[in-house]
């Protein structure tokens, strides 16, 4: 006897993590941005309740290993000119 158990829901909107650093991956610079905005307005919010988050990204950076971007809560490199 066969048992057939329904198809499990497939996350479609989660793309897979980078599989060379495990990061979160998002398709476009501004799904990023979003999620920048998101902690941004999470830290402000909680900052208030004087409570603090691990959630530090700061900046996005296009992924030359899976060519989509990352988040992260290193603050960009100074840049010199000269
Ligand atoms: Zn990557």
């Amino acid at each position: 006897m066969t048992t057939i158990t329904a198809p499990r829901p497939r996350k479609s909107h989660r793309p897979a993590p980078c599989p060379v650093t495990g990061k979160l991956r998002y398709r476009e610079r501004k799904d990023a941005g979003l999620a920048l905005r998101d902690a941004k307005y999470l830290r402000s919010a909680l900052a208030v309740s004087g409570i603090e988050t691990s959630w530090t990204i700061v900046r996005a950076y296009k992924c030359e290993a899976c060519s989509g971007w990352h988040t992260t809560s290193r603050p960009a490199l100074p840049t010199f000119t000269n």
